[in-house]
C-alpha cells in the first residue's frame, strides 16, 4: 500500500514508529505536512497538492492532526475522502472529538458515564453553576484546553466561584465538573483500534497534582482494565465514530468516566508502559480496512 501520514513534525516519537511500523510491513509511507497542502475543490476531479506536488495514488491516509490546526487539518482529510481514499478515522469524528462539550454530549446521549458536568455561559450565576456541578470540590476546565492545560481544581466555593467568574473576565467558555476524588491522581488511558482495546495505561499525576497528563509531569504504568471499563472503552470510540483513538477515562466508585476521546493518541507512554506495538497494530488495521474501503466503493 501507499500510505500518506499526515502530520506536522514527521521526526516526533509517535510518527517515526508509524512510519517504521509501515515500512517493516512492507508499505511505502509518506509524511505529508497538511498546513502545506493545497486543496482543489471545484474541479470534477477533487486534488491535493504540497509543496508543488500532485498527491496522487495513495490507498490509506493516517491523519495525525494537531489541536492547534484542526480545521485546516480536517478539511485535507475531507479532500482524500472526496477522493475515495481511506482515512483511518474519518475528518467529522475528528472534528467531533476536538471539541469538548459536543464529545460530552454525543457520549451523554449514548448512556456512556460522565463525570456531572455543567456548561454555562460566561454571564452565568457562578454559585448556581457550581451547585449544579455538585457542589465543592469542582473542576474547572477551558473549553479548547489540551494536556491538562487550562484544567483548574476549585476546592472550596468560592475558590470555585473565583475561578469561574476569572475565566467569564477574558471572555472564555469552560465546562465545569465534579471532581472525582476516588480517582486519587490517576487516570486509565485506553488505545482502541477498529472496536478493540489494544493497550491500557494508568497515569498517575507527579506529587501534588490531580492532572494525571504525561505532558504534566505524570507517570505511566500499564493497566489491567475491567470488563466494565473495556466495554465503556470501545463503546466510547464507536459513539465519536474513531476506529483508532486513546480513551481516558477515571475510576469511580460508580464505574469507569469517560474524561475525553483523542483521535491522535500519543503513542510513546503508551508503548513504552505496556511494551505493546501499537504503531504496529495501527498499520494491521488499515491494511484490513482500506482493502474493505476499496472493494465497499469499487475502487481498483
Ligand atoms: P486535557 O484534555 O487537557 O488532558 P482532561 O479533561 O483530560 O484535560 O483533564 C486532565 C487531567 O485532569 C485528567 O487526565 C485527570 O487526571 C484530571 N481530571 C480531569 N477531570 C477530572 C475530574 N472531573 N475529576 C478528577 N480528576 C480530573
Ligand atoms: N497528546 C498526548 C496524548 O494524547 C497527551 C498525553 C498526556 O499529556 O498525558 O496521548
Amino acid at each position: 500500500m501507499k500510505i500518506a501520514l499526515l502530520c506536522r513534525s514527521p521526526q516526533l516519537y509517535s510518527h517515526q514508529r508509524l512510519i517504521a511500523a509501515a515500512r517493516l510491513r512492507g508499505h511505502e509511507i509518506d509524511p505529508v505536512n497538511h498546513i502545506r497542502c493545497t486543496l482543489d475543490i471545484a474541479s470534477a476531479r477533487p486534488r491535493v497538492h504540497c509543496n508543488g506536488r500532485l498527491l496522487d495514488g495513495y490507498d490509506a491516509v493516517i491523519p495525525r492532526i494537531g489541536a492547534s490546526v484542526t480545521f485546516y487539518g480536517t478539511a485535507v482529510v475531507r479532500q482524500f475522502e472526496m477522493m475515495g481514499v481511506y482515512c483511518v478515522n474519518p475528518s467529522i469524528a475528528i472534528s467531533r472529538s476536538r471539541d469538548k462539550l459536543r464529545s460530552l454530549q454525543i457520549l451523554a446521549r449514548k448512556g456512556i458515564g460522565l463525570p456531572a458536568t455543567v456548561f454555562a455561559h460566561r454571564t452565568s450565576n457562578p454559585e448556581e453553576v457550581v451547585r449544579l456541578a455538585g457542589g465543592a470540590p469542582v473542576v474547572v476546565k477551558l473549553l479548547e484546553g489540551t494536556q491538562g492545560i487550562g484544567v483548574v481544581l476549585g476546592e472550596t466555593e468560592r475558590a470555585a466561584e473565583s475561578i469561574i467568574e476569572a475565566f467569564g473576565g477574558v471572555n472564555t467558555n469552560i465546562l465545569v465538573q465534579e471532581y472525582v476524588a476516588e480517582a486519587r491522581g490517576e487516570d486509565i488511558r485506553c488505545i482502541v483500534i477498529g472496536g478493540r482495546v489494544v493497550a491500557s495505561m494508568i497515569r498517575r499525576g507527579k506529587e501534588g497534582e490531580f492532572r494525571s497528563n504525561l505532558h504534566r509531569g505524570g507517570s505511566a504504568r500499564p493497566a489491567r482494565i475491567s470488563p466494565a471499563e473495556r466495554r465503556t472503552a470501545i463503546a466510547a470510540a464507536k459513539a465519536m465514530g474513531l476506529n483508532v483513538c486513546g480513551v481516558d477515562m477515571l475510576r469511580a466508585a460508580r464505574g469507569p468516566l469517560v474524561l475525553e476521546v483523542n483521535s491522535s493518541p500519543g503513542l510513546e507512554g503508551i508503548e513504552q508502559a505496556t511494551g505493546v506495538d501499537v504503531a504496529g497494530k495501527i498499520v494491521e488495521f488499515i491494511e484490513k480496512s482500506a482493502k474493505q474501503g476499496r472493494k465497499r466503493t469499487g475502487r481498483t
